[in-house]
């Protein structure tokens, strides 16, 4: 299969952000894969992170020659409420499922295996994304290809109850992956780990003009010619912006010019996230320079604008998966102050590329550092951004994907030569 010459044109497009020698490790994998049927399945076209790597991990493995395709299951109301339990039980909360919800997801996943049972059984490589379409395996015993399981959630401390129901449909895999070593659980099959990764041609991560960033702070009341803290999440007790702000207090007592914005998704449809934003409002209270941006998720343009005109990012989280602001935030060249918990370990190297924190009078010492050493921003900043663009951009998302595929396609070859 000849890549057309418009996503030819998609990977041109990439190599100017990641580099060519990204592009050209991907054409080498890609040599050995010319032609492979790869079906990726989960449960929505949009909304969500998985949905947003699919859209653009399917044409890129298209343009580099692959036969990549992505099913969406179809469901009714008791099966995403069955599976919007799995997703809270296996992240931890202790919830027991209905037999009514649990029959009504295996009944959706027999429909759907019948429906997709012809690509299935043609593919040489299915990848499962998350618990919603995980049953489909047991309905094609007549498997030819291998399949993965791509765990994009954390099972860190799962649900006792709902794992073991759940992982009975999951020991006919060939391959798990997970995003970090600590979200794991032990499998009856190879475990791979490949972190998450963000898009650097999307709205929120293409640069920026420094006008727009300019006019949006304005928007906002922020004054872009002083100096900005930014921190971007939803209003969560494990984002810790009470935190945030007792760090920057400590930090203003020597920088009075400071200035703090917290932005983050609308909080309607969670109540304590409500909470949050109250004990937030009234924390910030009688001080103008705390700008809390709590009205609606904002777009992506948004984002990017605050992310490009902060001077210093925090993400001080008390526990973090992968903290996507922490990466977003660096490859724009910022440096981050990040809770020292979870993903953000892996995100960024200490006092290299960023800063561990564990309290807020840490953060509030390397706040008032890198403001007093203006030009340490910009040193660390240029490396911040050279380690998201080696380690997680999109394209090395994709290889260790399509390393993975050499790896269970060719499994028996005695050597393995890439072009
Ligand atoms: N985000 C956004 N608009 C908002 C708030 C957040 O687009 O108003 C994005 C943010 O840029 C990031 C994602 O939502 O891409 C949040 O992911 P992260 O891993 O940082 O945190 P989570 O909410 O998954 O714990």
């Amino acid at each position: 299969m000849t890549a057309e010459p418009s996503t030819m044109g998609m990977l041109d497009r990439y190599a100017e952000h990641a580099g060519a020698d990204a592009i050209e490790q991907l054409r080498q994998l890609a040599g050995l894969l010319t032609g492979l049927k790869v079906v990726h399945v989960n449960s929505t076209r949009r909304g969500g992170g998985v949905a947003e790597i699919l859209e653009t991990m399917v044409p890129l493995m298209q343009a580099l020659g692959l036969d990549a395709s992505w099913e969406v299951i179809e469901g009714n109301e008791d099966f995403f409420a069955c599976t919007k339990s799995f997703h809270n039980t296996l992240q931890g909360k202790m919830l027991d499922i209905s037999p009514s919800l649990l029959r009504a997801y295996e009944e959706v996943n027999a429909a759907n295996a019948e429906r997709l049972r012809p690509v299935l059984k043609a593919a040489d490589i299915v990848i499962i994304h998350d618990p919603q379409p995980a049953p489909l395996l047991s309905h094609c015993p007549e498997r030819r290809g291998k399949w993965i399981w791509r765990c994009h959630i954390d099972l860190s401390h799962p649900y006792r109850p709902v794992w073991k129901y759940l992982r009975r449909f999951l020991l006919d895999y060939d391959a798990s992956i997970f995003s970090l070593d600590a979200f794991a659980q032990p499998m009856p099959h190879p475990v791979y780990l490949i972190p998450p990764s963000i898009d650097p041609l999307t709205e929120k991560n293409l640069p920026l003009d420094p006008a727009t960033a300019r006019r949006v702070l304005e928007e906002f009341s922020i004054d872009p010619e002083r100096p900005v803290l930014l921190q971007i999440s939803r209003f969560d007790r494990f984002k810790d912006p009470l935190g945030v702000i007792q760090a920057y207090r400590l930090a203003k007592e020597f920088v009075p010019s400071l200035q703090l914005v917290l932005a983050g998704g609308s909080a309607a449809d969670d109540p304590e996230g409500q909470t949050v934003v109250m004990d937030v409002r009234e924390s910030a209270e009688g001080d103008p320079d705390i700008h809390v941006l709590s009205s609606g998720h904002y777009s992506d343009q948004t984002i990017n604008s605050l992310q490009t005109g902060a001077d210093i990012v925090l993400q001080k989280s008390l526990r973090e998966g992968f903290g996507l602001t922490v990466t977003e935030a660096m490859w724009k060249g910022k440096p981050v102050i990040g809770g020292n918990t979870g993903g953000i370990r892996l995100q960024l190297v200490n006092h290299e590329t960023g800063f561990l924190v564990d309290t807020p009078e840490g953060a509030a010492l390397r706040i008032r550092y890198l403001l007093a050493e203006r030009s340490r921003i910009g040193q660390i900043g240029e490396k911040a951004r050279e380690f998201v663009r080696q380690n997680f951009l999109r394209t090395r998302h994709l290889r260790e994907y399509m390393t993975l595929m050499v790896a269970l396609t060719h499994g028996n070859a005695d050597r393995i030569e890439l072009g």
